[in-house]
């Protein structure tokens, strides 16, 4: 049984909402790629790279999420790992 602590999200703060988030059309360069002018301002987030959301996208509004989706990097040393040598 794995216990799921949680912890406060990092890109809201706890907030859940109202947050501002890296700009997905434009990766947070603030540049429409796709525009013939290759300096364009990103249309949605207007050259700023980061946009406001209403619901934070990484904890789904919640304000906290599972302490494991940052994924420890070999801290555990109990790592589910899939073990099909041979079969028998
Ligand atoms: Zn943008
Ligand atoms: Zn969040």
């Amino acid at each position: 049984m794995r216990i799921m602590s949680r912890v406060i999200c990092p890109t809201c703060r706890g907030r859940g909402a109202d947050v501002e988030v890296t700009c997905p059309e434009c990766a947070g360069t603030g540049i429409d790629v796709g525009h013939e002018n290759l300096y364009a301002q990103c249309h949605t987030c207007y050259g700023e790279g980061s946009i406001e959301v209403d619901e934070c996208p990484l904890c789904g509004g919640e304000g906290t999420i599972d302490e494991d989706h940052f994924g420890s990097g070999g801290e555990g040393d109990d790592e589910e790992e899939e073990d099909h040598q041979g079969g028998a």
